[in-house]
């Protein structure tokens, strides 16, 4: 019996399936149309005339209109007058870029505050690049998880997720993640906000350049010294106060080793890298090295921070980028570092074993602020 119901189920589908494609295939199209609303029910991008008119309709702003020749002359006069050869186009759509919080319960009231606070000022001085739009993996709104580390990640969305990151997945793209240490609440650590404004600065770079992202030392360096800016201008206080220490003297005998991870067998990220601080060393040598040239602090800042990661997707290699931008070979930078007079700091703290150099002599004043930098005319 079951078998039979199945086969006369099959059967009869595919007789509808039959009618179906035959009405399809004898169906008239309409050329006449009373309002656009009804012509764009069928073509919603409009009527152009010819291949060259739709093409002008696309320079004007509009999406590609569908090229009917005879739609459009039967109602070029009802729905008329024509734009540049095209019928009832439709402007292509701004989009906006937007964030969405996933801020978990976990989270003091206080730390969201801020944390709102701190993505509305970095919108305001560096809004991220219309380009981001067309970055396959990034969807709108832009989705950032927060929560507090005294709880399991309680997102279902990410699992697996913890740290702070720019991460990827399926169905999200790219998105956010920021695990607060719950140290960092009760040790009253300006970190928990900092971390906020170096994933912030990622978003902005993927945007100039969401292919190209080396050399790492800038990358992650460049980050690292924007949180810093940040809380110097909105706390009061930066990493900058203490000298950046630790920042490892192998900087100076190996920078290269810096254009990778450590766990791309580079050393960023590394016991010799501790929180980015020798990566963000060389950011802040590069800026000194353009002073010295007689450009301003707050555009050699910019040169480094923007315009190189802006200049990146341009090149095939990064090296070529930086040629460009800074008119100088990498090679020659990396040896300006080994010349300069980077002193040992002498520290004996107990967690950091090898010598540290100072680097005082780099350090951004201390009222520069990311306005100037990113504002520069
Ligand atoms: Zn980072």
């Amino acid at each position: 019996m079951q078998r039979t119901l199945g086969v006369g189920l099959s059967l009869c589908l595919a007789f509808s399936a039959v009618v179906v494609s035959g009405s399809v295939a004898h169906a008239v199209e309409r050329v006449r149309f009373d309002q656009c609303s009804e012509l764009q029910a069928r073509f919603p991008t409009g009527v152009a005339k010819s291949a060259v008119a739709a093409q002008s309709a696309v320079s004007l702003g509009y999406e590609r209109p569908a090229v009917r020749k005879k739609v459009f002359r039967k109602n070029r006069k009802a729905l008329g007058p024509p734009t540049a050869g095209s019928l009832c186009l439709s402007k292509i759509e701004v989009k906006e870029f937007a964030f969405q919080y996933n801020l978990d319960s976990s989270l003091p009231a206080d730390w969201v505050a801020d944390f709102e606070t701190i993505i509305n000022n970095l919108g305001a001085v560096l809004p991220i690049s219309e380009r981001i739009h067309s970055v396959p993996d990034v969807k709108m709104p832009f989705q950032i998880f927060a929560w507090n580390s005294a709880v399991p990640n309680p997102f279902p969305q990410i699992p697996g997720a913890g740290g702070a990151s720019i991460s990827g997945n399926d169905l999200l793209g790219k998105h956010m993640i920021l695990e607060i240490p719950e140290s960092e609440f009760t040790n009253n650590s300006l970190h928990r906000y900092s971390v906020i404004a170096h994933e912030y600065f990622h978003v902005y770079q993927i945007g100039l350049s969401e292919d190209i992202m080396e050399p790492t030392w800038m990358i992650e360096g460049g980050a690292k010294v924007v949180e810093e800016l940040y809380t110097q201008q909105y706390y009061g206080q930066s990493e900058f106060d203490s000298g950046l220490f630790p920042v490892s003297a192998t900087v100076v005998s190996n920078p290269a080793a810096f254009e990778k991870y450590d766990r791309d067998g580079g050393l960023v990220g590394s016991s010799a890298d501790i929180n980015y601080n020798s990566s963000a060393f060389m950011v802040l040598a590069l800026v000194d090295m353009l002073e010295q040239r007689g450009i301003s602090e707050a555009r050699a800042f910019e040169m480094v921070l923007d315009d190189f990661v802006a200049e990146l997707p341009d090149h095939a290699n990064w090296r070529d980028a930086f040629q460009a931008v800074f008119s100088m070979n990498v090679q020659d930078f990396y040896s300006s570092l080994a010349s300069g007079s980077y002193p040992s700091t002498g520290a004996t703290d107990d967690w950091f074993e090898g010598p540290a150099i100072d680097v005082g002599a780099v350090l951004p004043s201390k009222s520069l602020t990311l306005n100037a930098i990113f504002a520069t005319p």
